[in-house]
């Protein structure tokens, strides 16, 4: 799958067929069945190339592409002047065809030029599909020039392509397009929030929406039936990670739906995005619950584009008098890029192990097979013969592979081990392909918190297993929630969950959560409510659309798929936001500030 620059003129066929007053024609548009027709096109000077004899060519760019411009008249042009040119179409001399774009046949002769726009020489080169080293701050300063690169030109038609097919494919089943307030009341997503302050009820504020969540939920109690929204978000976190502050998600809520209806819309919908722009249609989504993910790959969103997966030789060593091995947890698999892990990057990864809290880590090296099967270990002599076969058998370890063992309790075992599996598939494995996973139940509490309380692995309002309702203050961490996550080569694309619709168990829950009846009245009030009045049992999930074009248009940062995005310290480069306002602007909403703090720059 690449998205070259190929992609985009497959991408700009409705541009093509629709030329507007000033132009008869879009670059790409044009070639040999153009031949002898008179055209105007407009657009920027991405080259100029002067020869003798007064000819000057130009590739003039559009949204579609480029065009090459034979002009005769002397003049003088710039990169990026911003011009329309009327001529004639007529075929490039033999030898100097572009089979690499669309209108690499032909050019536009006997030029005339009208110029449109003049422009400073730009601070970094856009020509090139991909960005060289051009500092990202610089790019972000001046994005409206980084945004005319082919990359960036791609990167945001694949997602408006994402998101009109996501669209197309919830309106077939149904869904209705509602938008909810951005201006609205803490939800229950757990983040830090951002504050508006009203200035017709000075000393009272607004919340941005971590998510439509309570809304959603709402419009189901309203009778709606099927909402979704392509919802922009705000959540006022650190931005350490690939984050922003404000993101957009795909944002679905269904009544009288089981979870297996709910990932059948997403899968759905999905599918159909990536099919638009990458062109793959068969894709699986297969289903893993939360143990499992966690047993085999030490993760709640594994990446599948390797196998690799961890098995549990406990039992196998249980009493063998080996003090490494005879623990609650042995977790051993083979590593990624055995191959390519000498001495000294085993060592390494030992430390690694323990900088993740293990214990220590074994390493062996398989030696041989069948009778000569042996195995090159730092505990090699510890273990006979039984024993190694044991350990080969179980991780299927060919000849050559190196077995990685981490024992201890369950949870750090998989964590440490989750952890190698998927820093040496990254390194050393050529990955490629999508891989979509659902991830279902998960557990409803994550842990306990110093008062002894469950700690909520998802909002409040996730319904848990029936099966498990009675545990719920006994062994409230045995509890299995009703809630799914879709995993995409190893990012946790997005979450959903069945919503508890029966303010009993509501109540229940919020007391498990050490949530007094007064907090739940005044943070969700509304919503309990609301379902005194009739709420059918409804279930939804979101996911990043940020996320899922980044990874669909091959991108490492979601920046590259938003077309004004934020530093990692939440600065605007551009617009220098967030900055000071007028102490009149303060004075109407009642706010004086006090901190000074200078604002921080950069990434
Ligand atoms: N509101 C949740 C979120 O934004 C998703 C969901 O449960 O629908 O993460």
């Amino acid at each position: 799958m690449t998205l070259d620059e190929s992609w985009i003129s497959s991408s700009v066929g409705a541009l093509i067929g629709s030329p507007s007053g000033m132009r008869t024609d879009y670059a790409a548009g044009l070639d040999m069945k153009d031949l002898g027709r008179t055209v105007s096109a407009c657009g920027w000077v991405q080259s100029v190339r002067e020869h003798g004899d007064h000819l000057v060519f130009i590739d003039l760019r559009d949204a579609t592409g480029t065009v090459q411009c034979v002009i005769t008249e002397r003049m003088e042009l710039h990169l990026e002047w911003v011009l329309r040119v009327t001529g004639v179409v007529r075929a490039r001399p033999v030898g100097t065809v572009n089979a690499a774009i669309p209108s690499g046949e032909i050019e536009i002769a006997d030029a005339v030029v009208e110029i449109l726009s003049q422009a400073q020489p730009i601070p970094f080169a856009i020509s090139g599909h991909r960005d060289g080293n051009t500092d990202e701050l610089v790019r972000l300063k001046y994005r409206f020039v980084d945004l005319r690169r082919s990359r960036l030109q791609r990167n945001l038609r694949a997602r408006a392509q994402i998101n009109s097919a996501i669209r197309s494919s919830l309106e077939e089943s149904g869904f209705l397009e509602i938008e909810t307030p951005l201006l609205w009341t803490p939800t229950p997503e757990g983040a830090r929030e951002f504050a508006v302050p009203s200035r017709l009820q000075p000393g009272k504020f607004y919340v941005l929406p971590q998510s439509p969540q309570i809304a959603k939920q709402l419009l189901m109690v309203s009778g709606f039936d099927r909402y979704y929204q392509i919802a922009r978000c705000m959540r006022d976190e650190d931005l350490r990670s690939d984050r922003q502050f404000e993101f957009t998600q795909l944002d679905l809520e269904a009544s009288f739906v089981t979870q297996q209806d709910v990932r059948n819309f997403i899968t759905k919908a999905v599918a159909n995005a990536t099919a638009v722009v990458t062109g793959e249609t068969n894709l699986d989504f297969p289903t893993i619950t939360h143990r499992e993910a966690i047993s085999r790959y030490g993760s709640d969103k594994p990446d599948l584009r390797f196998d690799h997966s961890i098995v549990e030789l406990s039992e196998s060593f249980k009493g063998s008098g080996i003090r490494a091995f005879d623990q609650p947890s042995l977790g051993a698999f083979v590593a990624p890029g055995s191959a390519q892990l000498t001495r000294s990057k085993l060592d390494e990864l030992v430390d690694r192990a323990k900088s993740l809290g293990a214990a220590g880590l074994v390493w062996m090296r398989v030696k041989g097979q069948g009778e000569t099967l042996s195995v090159d270990s730092p505990i090699g002599k510890l273990l006979d013969g039984g024993q190694v076969a044991t350990i080969v058998e179980a991780t299927s370890a060919k000849e050559g592979d190196v077995v990685l063992l981490v024992s201890g309790e369950f949870g750090l075992v998989r964590s440490v081990l989750g952890t190698l599996r998927v820093e040496l598939g990254r390194r050393y494995l050529e990955l490629s392909g999508l891989k979509y996973l659902w991830v279902i139940d998960f557990p409803m509490f994550e842990g306990l918190d110093e008062q002894g309380n469950p700690i909520a692995a998802h909002h409040p309002f996730t319904m848990p297993n029936p099966d498990d309702i009675d545990m719920m203050q006994s062994e409230p961490l045995s509890v299995r929630a009703q809630s799914y996550d879709l995993v995409l080569n190893g990012w946790e694309l997005g979450s959903g969950s069945i919503r508890i619709n029966d303010p009993t168990v509501q109540a229940g829950v919020f007391t498990a959560l050490g949530i007094s009846d007064e907090e739940a009245e005044a943070r969700f009030g509304f919503l309990l409510n609301a379902f005194n009045y009739g709420a059918p049992p409804h279930g939804g999930f979101a996911f990043g659309i940020d996320r899922l074009a980044a990874l669909l248009c091959g991108e490492e940062t979601i920046r590259e798929v938003i077309a004004f995005p934020k530093t990692q310290s939440g600065m605007d480069m551009m617009t220098g936001a967030p900055k000071a306002v007028s102490n009149s602007i303060l004075g109407s909403y009642g706010l004086t500030v006090k901190v000074d703090k200078p604002m921080s720059t950069g990434s």
